[in-house]
Parts: C-alpha cells; sequence; structure tokens
C-alpha cells in the first residue's frame, strides 16, 4: 500500500480508508489460502481496491469466492488495525527478505528520502503488511463489498518485469451503494464504446496502430458535427483559427519547460542534424505566432483555437479505446490577454463550457484546484489568483467544490465536469490563467503608456479530446445520438423496388437542405430493414410506398417508435432542418430516459 495509494488529501477519506482496509484483508485472505503468496502493491482506487500477487498457479473464479469467504470471516472477526511497528530501512529491507517478499524489499528500497529513516507496518489478527496507515478501526466497519475480477498486471507496469495476478474488488458504506455500482459496470460493459464503434459501423482499432481509432465514414461525421459546434461557438466569441505543426525542434520544448517535465509523454525523433519531438500540446507553438510581430494593449485580448493533432507517448498495453490514445486532437483554446482581461476572459471560458455542453444536455460542475505543497511564487499571490477563480464560479452560478491541493505548482485551476447517463463522473475542460509560458517566452505587449507589459496566457479545452469525448457520449447515449450528431440522420425505406426512384429524389431533397441521409435499396422486406435501421440507432426513417410516391411525401417513423403517415415532403424536410439547426436532444432524450429506469430496477 504504497506508492499507488491515494494522494494524501483523501486519505482522510472514509470511503478510501475502507477500501484500504479492505486490499489489506483481501492480502491477508491470499497469504491464508497460498503462504507461498509474493506481494505486490495493494492500493485503494476509484470505487475499490486491487491488490497484486504473485502466486503459484493462476486464479480462478472459485478462489475468488474463497478469498472472498476468507474476507468475511475477517470481517466478523472484527480484527483491529494497529500500527505493529517502525522499522529502520535497512532492518525492513532484511526482515521481508527472509519472509520471501522480493517486491516489498523493492519498494522500500526505492521510497523517496525524503519519506524519513524508517517503514512503518501495520496488523490486523495475524496479517502485516508494510503500510503507511489510513485504515478503519476494525475489519467490522468495512461495509458491503465484492471481488470482482482478476487480471495480469507487470510488475511496476514494466514489460520486463514479472507479470503478477491483480484482483479488483469494490466497497461501499451500503448494501444497496454496491448493487448500484454493480449495475453501473454491467451497464457500461453493454456500453462499452469499442463494442458499439463496431456495430455502428464509427471506429475500429488496429494493431498496427495501437492505441489510435481508424475513423469509418460514419464516425467522421459524427467527428464533424462535433467540430462545427465547437468552431461556431469560439467564432461567435472573437477567436480565429490557427495551425500549428506537428514535428518540433527540441529548442521550443526546452524553453517551455516540456523537456525537461514531460519527455517521457513525447515521441522523440532523430530530424537529420537535430532532435524533434511530436508536439504533445499547441501552447508553446502559438506563442511563436504571437510573437512574429510586435503587439500592443489594443491587439489584446487575442483568442485562438487550434485543431492540430497532438502526440502522447502512452503505454500500448491499456486497452482502454478512446479513452487513452497516443494521437488525440483538442478543441484547443488559447487566450493571450493583458492581466486586467484576465476576469473577463475566465468569466467567458465559464460561459463557452456551459453553452458548448448543453445541446448534449450535460450541466458542467467545477472544481476549484488550489495550491499543491509544492508550488512557486507568494502565498500572497496565490491567495489572489485562487480568490479571483473562486468570486468568477460564485458570479457564474455553476455548482462547484474546492480541490485542495490539485493546482498545478505555478497556479490554481478550474476544472470542469459532466456526469453521464450512469452517474459516472468524467474530469472535461481545465481552465487556467498561466503566467509561466509568457515568462519562459518573453512575451510582452505594448501598454498605453509606451511601456511594456507582460500578457497572460489563458489555456482551455471544452470537449478535452474528440476522441475520448466521442468515447464518452456514444456511452452516454449507448450509440442512440441525437438528430444533430447522427452520423445518418435518415433512413430512406423504399417499400418495394418500384419506389426506389422515388426514395433517391427523397434523399435529393434531404440533401440539398444539408442533411446526411441514405437509402436502404436492399431487396429486402420493408420490416426488416426498419428493424435494422432501428438497430443500427438511425434517428428517423423514412418510408416511402404508393401513395408517398403519388403525393409528394413520406411516412417518418422515428428511433423511439412515434410514427405518422402521408407528412408531405417538404415540411419533413424544412421540420428536420429546423431540428438540426437548433441542436436539440432529438429524438432521444426520452428514450435514454426510459432504458436507465427499466434496467434500474
Ligand atoms: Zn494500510
Ligand atoms: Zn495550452
Amino acid at each position: 500500500m504504497d506508492a499507488d495509494e491515494l494522494p494524501p488529501e483523501q486519505a482522510g477519506d472514509h470511503l478510501a480508508a475502507m477500501r484500504h482496509s479492505a486490499a489489506h484483508m483481501m492480502a491477508a485472505a491470499v497469504v491464508e489460502l497460498f503462504p507461498e503468496t509474493r506481494l505486490g502493491f495493494g492500493p485503494a482506487i476509484k470505487d475499490g481496491f486491487y491488490y497484486d500477487f504473485d502466486l503459484p498457479r493462476p486464479l480462478t473464479p472459485a478462489d475468488l469466492e474463497q478469498i472472498e469467504a476468507k474476507m468475511r470471516e475477517q470481517q466478523a472477526a472484527a480484527l483491529a488495525f494497529e500500527h505493529s511497528k517502525d522499522l529502520p530501512r535497512a532492518e525492513a529491507v532484511a526482515e521481508l527478505e527472509a519472509k520471501g517478499q522480493p517486491f516489498k524489499v523493492e519498494i522500500v528500497n526505492d521510497l523517496p528520502e525524503s519519506d524519513g529513516p524508517t517503514v512503518s507496518f501495520y496488523r490486523h489478527g495475524s496479517f502485516e503488511d508494510l503500510c503507511r496507515g489510513g485504515h478503519l478501526g476494525s475489519t467490522k466497519e468495512l461495509g458491503a463489498f465484492k471481488l470482482l475480477n482478476t487480471a495480469g498486471a507487470y510488475w511496476r507496469g514494466d514489460e520486463t518485469r514479472p507479470m503478477l495476478q491483480r484482483i479488483y474488488g469494490t466497497a461501499w458504506d451500503t448494501q444497496e451503494e454496491l448493487d448500484q455500482h454493480l449495475w453501473r459496470i454491467e451497464e457500461a460493459k453493454k456500453r462499452d464504446h469499442r463494442k458499439l464503434g463496431r456495430e455502428l459501423d464509427l471506429f475500429t482499432f488496429h494493431p498496427e496502430s495501437p492505441a489510435a481509432p481508424f475513423l469509418h465514414p460514419r464516425g467522421m461525421a459524427l467527428w464533424r458535427s462535433l467540430e462545427d459546434w465547437s468552431r461556431e461557438v469560439r467564432r461567435e466569441s472573437g477567436f480565429s483559427e490557427v495551425r500549428t505543426p506537428s514535428l518540433v525542434r527540441k529548442e521550443l520544448w526546452e524553453t517551455s519547460g516540456h523537456w525537461n517535465n514531460y519527455q517521457d509523454n513525447m515521441f522523440v525523433l532523430d530530424d537529420y542534424d537535430h532532435v524533434s519531438g511530436l508536439k504533445p500540446m499547441n501552447c508553446p507553438e502559438e506563442i511563436l505566432i504571437y510573437r512574429t510581430r510586435s503587439r500592443s494593449y489594443r491587439d489584446l485580448p487575442m483568442r485562438f483555437n487550434d485543431y492540430s493533432v497532438l502526440f502522447r507517448k502512452e503505454r500500448t498495453g491499456v486497452l482502454a479505446g478512446m479513452f487513452r490514445v497516443r494521437q488525440l486532437t483538442q478543441d484547443d483554446s488559447h487566450v493571450f490577454c493583458r492581466d486586467d482581461q484576465v476576469d473577463d476572459e475566465i468569466r467567458l471560458a465559464l460561459a463557452l463550457v456551459r453553452k458548448q455542453y448543453a445541446p448534449f444536455g450535460f450541466e458542467p460542475r467545477a472544481k476549484l484546484a488550489t495550491r499543491p505543497d509544492k508550488y512557486v511564487g507568494s502565498e500572497e499571490d496565490w491567495e489572489r489568483a485562487t480568490a479571483r477563480l473562486r468570486e468568477r464560479l460564485d458570479e457564474d452560478g455553476m455548482p462547484s467544490e474546492v480541490d485542495p491541493g490539485g493546482g498545478t505548482f505555478y497556479a490554481p485551476k478550474i476544472d470542469i465536469y459532466i456526469e453521464d447517463a450512469l452517474g459516472r463522473e468524467w474530469q472535461m475542460a481545465t481552465i487556467q490563467a498561466d503566467y509561466q509560458l509568457p515568462q519562459r517566452f518573453d512575451l510582452e505587449y505594448r501598454s498605453a503608456d509606451g511601456g511594456f507589459e507582460r500578457p497572460v496566457v489563458i489555456h482551455y479545452a471544452i470537449y478535452g479530446s474528440f476522441e475520448r469525448f466521442i468515447g464518452i457520449i456514444t456511452e452516454h447515449w449507448t450509440g442512440a445520438f441525437p438528430l444533430w450528431l447522427a452520423p445518418v440522420q435518415v433512413m430512406i425505406v423504399p417499400i418495394a423496388d418500384r419506389h426506389l426512384d422515388y426514395a433517391a429524389s427523397v434523399r435529393q431533397a434531404l440533401t440539398d437542405a444539408g442533411l446526411r441521409a441514405e437509402v436502404d435499396d436492399r431487396s429486402e422486406r420493408m420490416q426488416l430493414k426498419v428493424r435494422d435501421a432501428q438497430e443500427q440507432k438511425i434517428p428517423v426513417m423514412a418510408v416511402v410506398g404508393d401513395r408517398d410516391a403519388e403525393a409528394g411525401a413520406v411516412s417518418p417513423r422515428l428511433r423511439t417508435g412515434d410514427s405518422s403517415q402521408g407528412v408531405a415532403l417538404s415540411e419533413f424536410v424544412a421540420d428536420l432542418v429546423a431540428r438540426n439547426a437548433s441542436r436539440e436532444l432529438w429524438p432521444v432524450a426520452a428514450e435514454t430516459k426510459t432504458e436507465t429506469e427499466t434496467e434500474a430496477e
């Protein structure tokens, strides 16, 4: 329970203490069943805990049941968690070696000097583990829990080291909360965006380019709709779009600080006589644009948006689909402004977040991330900067809480969160006023009195990365996108082959009006075509038969089951054009709700 332990600010958290304690109990149970077990890391994580074990054989589902039963025995026995001893490092290493715990030895050897000369051990019952503390009083206080599954995990995530067996578990205060969580897990499996991406022909992943999606025509249509909306939101607010190169020489990253602080996450390439990196962020290059001419106070604020491709060197072993990719595109925004404009720009950023999320039905919430333990600048500056952000949040009325110590080392920030249909919380945008980069790049503008002043850079992306956002909304709606986002908005279903010509003219009318429509021209029964369109989650079907063709009409049928007959084509098109332009949640909101409610019962 060491390096992976939750950050200190959460150590006091009751749920974290419970999950951390559950990990100890699981380790005790495993050691009881397999005395030769070698223990790895065993932290509390979001919603639960895990522990890595080196075991004589692969675990089976029956083993998990037994381990869980042993944990329940410990729970019933009400064993106290006690701080059993502190040992000088060398003694701790000797004892762990004697006990045949090489991974724990490595953990002790790698602890930073700042952790002090001794290491602590905790005990419950006869099981003792290396630990920093943060437990329940006794095993009896563990609430409702369940072991979930096992997975292979390389020691320290390093594929050259041994593969351990990781057991995941979850623990909650009440049985009801546990049941709710288990429902969410099941529901999330059904909604898995990797599965839906393939079924709905949106995107796929291929081993030839790990951790990077291949967008199919339908996936790209979805992406474009998102991008158009992001552009529209910014264009109306005085942004100008820029585009900056991917391959950038190392000298720029040295100036920006990425070379020292972020190099492990960068793809570094040999570029003839130079060393270059594929960019993980856009800001340093936008700064080069800023610096191409002298700027005056009248030029500010300058607002840039940038949809360039970014590269981050993620390990490819992680199969997280769109949630963790090595090549990503953000709806990235940078504002160069005067210090006296920062308040207005934060106001604008919050307003844009709200505006851009509205058509998704997402209600953003904020966390104000304050000064971390390690920071630069004076305490006074921090207080002022933090108070400013707090004022903006209060003024905006966005629900917010404080994330103590969550700021970066040079500035506080506002993190924006949304909750999806499964009640999962996603961190989305981060809004940050940056005084650091302008200084590193010696940016300036000519002030009203003829002197030079330093601008501030405000960074934010509202979707975050398009890839991750597409993953989130695909699962949120189970692929049933609202009309404005649906890759195919209307599927035209001719009843018989003799209606194909009329179907083509309906498609043309929809296409001319800027809508995305296809004709199902297979010689199949109408019912089958309707069912297929339904399965593809296409929001609107337009059935056309003899009477429709004669009258210049269609018989619309929605994904939700609502249908009508003989609607004039012009009226049908005009209605869809209006709904598409207003980006309303149609025909989707009601359906998602019903689905969730029924499943929850
Ligand atoms: Zn512990
Ligand atoms: Zn930036």
